[in-house]
């Protein structure tokens, strides 16, 4: 039984790109921005080496304490009117990276939403080969200039999604206190203990 339990057990154990894009997710939680929360992870050899969010830049008034991106704004939907003042997930990630002296050559990127043009082209010139993200943001002639860039050789551009294992498990691990003995493993001590 014990050995039933452990396969089904690995079996739910997020991918690679679960796993990044979940971390991802988790840095969103920390936006300030209230016009999109948005979380980026960059990866390079199965490894963490830089993290941000949307929010305004170091220093600068949080829109989620303000309430607004501007003063005459009465919320962060700056699209119609000014610029956002947020500087993107991946931007933040990048500039972390840079301000920490962290190399970004060759790496990946795992964002939870797909990088607008100008955070595309800083990923590019960044030299992070591959992007994934979870929710698509282009449209019309930006999917254009992206799929340049794509045929080009430059990056490659991927949507992916967490199973409805994964989530599920995740949703769990948060919402409890994580590091318990499940039943299982319960059930399964028991039994070693009664052959032992
Ligand atoms: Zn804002
Ligand atoms: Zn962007």
């Amino acid at each position: 039984m014990g050995n039933l339990y452990k396969e089904n057990e690995l079996s739910q154990r997020p991918t690679w790109d679960e796993y990044f894009l979940m971390l991802a997710k988790l840095a969103a939680t920390r936006s300030t921005c209230l016009a999109f929360p948005v979380g980026a992870v960059i990866v390079k050899n199965k490894q963490v080496v830089a993290t941000g969010y949307n929010g305004s830049p170091s220093g600068s008034a949080h829109c989620t304490a303000q309430g607004y991106c501007y003063p005459d704004l009465s919320s962060c939907d700056a699209s119609k009117s000014m610029p956002s003042r947020a500087v993107h997930a991946e931007a933040n990630a990048i500039a972390q990276a840079a301000k920490h002296g962290i190399a970004t050559n060759g790496a990946s990127i795992y964002v939870t939403l797909e990088p607008c043009l100008s955070c595309l082209k800083l990923i590019i010139s960044a030299g992070i080969k591959e992007v994934y993200y979870e929710t698509p943001f282009n449209t019309g002639d930006s999917n254009i200039v992206r799929d340049s860039f794509i045929s080009e050789d430059l990056v490659i551009v991927k949507q992916i999604e967490l199973t409805e294992s994964t989530l599920q498990r995740a949703v769990g691990f948060l919402l409890n206190p994580t590091s318990v003995a499940t039943e299982e493993i319960s059930l399964s001590s028991a039994y070693f203990n009664d052959k032992v």
